[in-house]
């Protein structure tokens, strides 16, 4: 063969791979992801999003007065965007609605010592100052409260056991993911399905839950019950009252409570270690919280970029707006909110017009058990698993859902959920954003938060992989805007304005992990 011939052949021998890659490759939109570069990247208002959430909503416990405000905001700021179908849309007769008003503790004896803590969510007030001893009460089991009988009326109970400190947990370097990290992470399979599990033991008789120990110490005239949940150093962690799911957040319940107060670990320990040498421990707390009267229904806040030609289909961007009460928890979700909606502030500045609606959800109750978006997915979507909510049209129009909710950290990639058809566009998509340090795919399937409501509906909804940021962890009274990195967030916003656009703009709506 000549060389004129060998050129020709290898030309026509590599022409029906061209075409195989040309129409087999996902498209990427390069002149709208550039725009959406220039606009998250040098006009960003994250941080202004962010800190107005964290700064002036605050905490935003489910079904609060403080989440009403806060829904309220959302909805006008949506609206102020320019998206359109804004709504406070209710997913849920929840309970009664609880917010904290006021708090103080102090030890006053042996010796003066201010405390640190909060109420823990659905307890009662105090009803004005009390002055108490403090006993320790450390029993776990049934078969320990007898001991206890007769000797707690009119004190303060301590119900947990001390915490022990690691010092070296104030020092936690922020640890971004190297290049080996992330290659470690797209190497980690999800392995192989679970084994059967071991039959669970038999019931213990004499175990005491949470629940029953605190109706003890109330039907033994208690009048305050302290606790340290761990956390870090000088931080306190807490949650809700024990039993709240299964009474439903009534009111009723948190009425007939003891005051919980979740205590700093220092402090705790400190009353703890006096307690113990048997000297007396007197302390002065105070308590208000706001019972709402009624049963209400929580709510999640959407709104939207309706699409165009294939306006039926959506996709969605996402976190939830919902915290614990004890701190704005910038890093849980507040941050993952204002993500989402920068990315839809950027789209709609950049003059994008969607084939696909680009729905903005601030998903409620996501706290208590994943109830805001697992609502609306049985609304919006159905579930073909649930007999009452089959699918509806928009199931099979819906084309992916993106979550941020892995603290506040830069995205770095994506996990597939186990849906390896997507691999494929995601890697497509991700190509523009590289120097962005957004370049892993893993198979694996993580879960604990709101793109798992879809992913079980059988839905594609992912979840980022993203750096972790240690301080920010939330569910804790330390989590404010102060630890928010500007140049993560600002990040995040352009990739999941992209993934939201490409998404858009597809041919075909994302693949579902079964291809039908
Ligand atoms: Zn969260």
């Amino acid at each position: 063969m000549n060389a004129r011939r060998k050129a020709l052949a290898a030309a026509l021998g590599a022409l029906p791979l061209l075409l195989f890659a040309q129409s087999e490759s996902p498209k990427v939109d390069y002149a709208t992801i550039a725009k959406i570069r220039e606009e998250g990247l040098q006009r960003s208002q994250v941080m202004d999003l962010a800190g107005y959430m964290a700064d002036v909503l605050g905490p935003r416990l489910t079904l609060s007065e403080d989440m009403k405000r806060a829904q309220a905001w959302a909805k006008d700021k949506m609206a102020a965007l320019g998206l359109e179908n804004v709504a406070v849309e209710p997913f849920m007769d929840y309970g009664v609605s609880w917010d904290m008003e006021f708090f103080s503790l102090h030890m006053l004896e042996p010796d003066y010592q201010p405390m640190v803590g909060f109420p823990l969510a659905h307890t009662p007030g105090t009803n004005g100052p009390l002055t108490l001893p403090a006993v320790i009460v450390d029993v776990q089991a049934k078969s320990g409260l007898a001991a206890f009988k007769g000797k707690l009326k009119g004190q303060a109970v301590l119900a947990s056991p001390p915490l022990a400190i690691d010092p070296n947990a104030l020092n936690q370097p922020v640890n971004r993911y190297t290049d080996e990290d992330l290659r470690k992470i797209e190497e980690t399979l999800p392995g192989p399905p679970r084994r059967p599990a071991i039959p669970p033991a038999p019931p213990n008789p004499d175990l005491l839950r949470p629940e029953e120990k605190m109706a003890f110490f109330k039907a033994e005239g208690a009048l305050a019950v302290f606790q340290c949940e761990g956390g870090r150093p000088g931080a306190v962690r807490g949650f809700a009252r024990p039993g709240t799911r299964d009474d439903k957040w009534s009111r009723e319940a948190t009425l007939a409570s003891l005051p919980i107060i979740a205590v700093n670990p220092e402090h705790y320990n400190r009353m703890y270690r006096i307690l113990r040498r048997s000297i007396p421990v007197k302390v002065r707390v105070e308590v208000r919280n706001r019972v709402g009267e009624k049963n209400e229904w929580a709510s999640n806040v959407v709104g939207e970029i309706p699409g165009t030609d294939l306006k039926d289909g959506v996709v969605i961007v996402g976190a939830h707006f919902d915290t614990w009460h004890a701190s704005p928890n910038a890093s849980d979700d507040t941050a993952g909110c204002a993500v989402a909606l920068e990315a839809a502030r950027i789209l709609k500045a950049v003059g994008a017009k969607p084939r696909r609606t680009i729905r903005v959800a601030f998903w409620g109750g996501e706290e208590q058990g994943i109830f805001g978006s697992r609502e609306y997915v049985l609304r919006h979507f159905g579930d073909p698993k649930d007999p009452k909510n089959p699918p509806k049209p928009a199931y099979e129009k819906f084309s992916a859902y993106f979550n941020q909710d892995y603290g506040a950290g830069a995205f770095r990639g994506i996990h597939l959920q186990g849906n390896e058809h997507a691999r494929r566009l995601f890697a497509a998509w991700a190509e523009p954003l590289r120097d962005l340090g957004f370049t892993a795919i893993s198979a694996q399937s993580p879960g604990s938060t709101d793109h798992v409501s879809f992913d079980r509906a059988g839905l594609p909804g992912f979840q980022f992989i993203q750096d972790r940021i240690p301080w920010t962890a939330g569910h804790m009274n330390l989590d404010f805007f102060d630890t928010l990195q500007a140049e993560d967030l600002m990040k995040n916003a352009v990739i999941m304005a992209v993934f939201a656009w490409q998404a858009a703009q597809d041919e075909e709506r994302v693949p579902r992990k079964t291809l039908k």
